[in-house]
């Protein structure tokens, strides 16, 4: 059985007080299938991870997860975080990769590999965004260009049977515009098929939907056979909203 992930991408939003109210809000209604992994900015990660502790129960935790690291341990890098001590804070998860970080702070396929290699050396699980322009879409390159994103990294030293892929359109993130549920499980699909093909892990990997996912589109998404979860911007900055969404896998 493959995993069931929803993952809130808090993006540069929230505070303590979201952190308190959103942990409350979740641990308050148990029984979600999917395991739910928070990824709020690096600095409330060691309070997240203490608030995760202080609400888990038998049946149920909080995943700590970052939105980012660097693709070195150590050293003169002002400013960046290294997977280890990512993980000393309590981290299980690093989302990487995502358009954001693709197109406002130029990370290239060959950045992306490395710190996808370096993450997984030091045990973080990866989370690795792909996803097309609407121009690339609409010149019908949308399974050329996610299928290349993905190839960068496997051809690195990375363990593809460990990798979390996420599927974001550019065009739907933070849009309101979702992909329909016919076009994410055409990509979704089409991603399993490339990663048996090149590593024969397809089957076994899960493969999350992002781009405006909202309490009203989540489980018609989910109930595709190649969707096994989403990855949450906006509509997780909102306890009611990203609790439905939780819900809906
Ligand atoms: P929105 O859900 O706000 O469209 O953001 C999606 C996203 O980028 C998650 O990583």
């Amino acid at each position: 059985m493959r995993q069931s992930l929803v993952i809130a991408n808090w993006k540069l939003n929230g505070d303590l007080a979201l952190l308190d109210s959103m942990m409350n809000g979740l641990s308050s209604q148990t029984g979600y299938v999917a395991d739910v992994v928070i990824c709020p900015p690096a600095v409330y990660l060691a309070a997240m991870q203490q608030r995760s502790l202080a609400t888990a129960t038998d049946s149920f935790k909080l995943h700590v997860g970052a939105q980012n690291c660097s693709e070195h341990t150590q050293g003169a890098f002002t400013g960046e975080l290294a997977p280890q001590m990512l993980r000393e804070v309590g981290c299980e998860y690093v989302i990487l990769g995502h358009s954001e970080r693709r197109n406002l702070y130029a990370e290239t396929d060959a950045l992306i590999a490395q710190k996808v290699a370096t993450a997984q050396q030091q045990q973080l699980k990866v989370v690795l965004c792909v996803g097309e322009s609407l121009e690339q879409r609409e010149q019908g390159q949308t399974l050329d260009v996610v299928t290349a994103q993905i190839a960068a990294v496997l051809a690195a030293d990375v363990d593809a049977s460990q990798l979390i892929i996420a599927y974001e359109p550019v065009w739907a993130i933070g849009t309101g515009k979702t992909a329909t549920p016919e076009q994410a499980q055409e990509v979704h699909a089409a991603i399993r098929q490339f990663l048996n093909q090149h590593s024969g892990v397809g089957e076994h990997i899960a493969l999350l939907y992002g781009g405006s996912v909202k309490a009203d589109n989540a489980a018609v998404l989910f109930a595709q056979p190649d969707i096994d979860g989403g990855l949450i911007g906006g509509a997780s900055l909102d306890v009611e909203q990203f609790r439905a969404i939780c819900s809906a896998v």
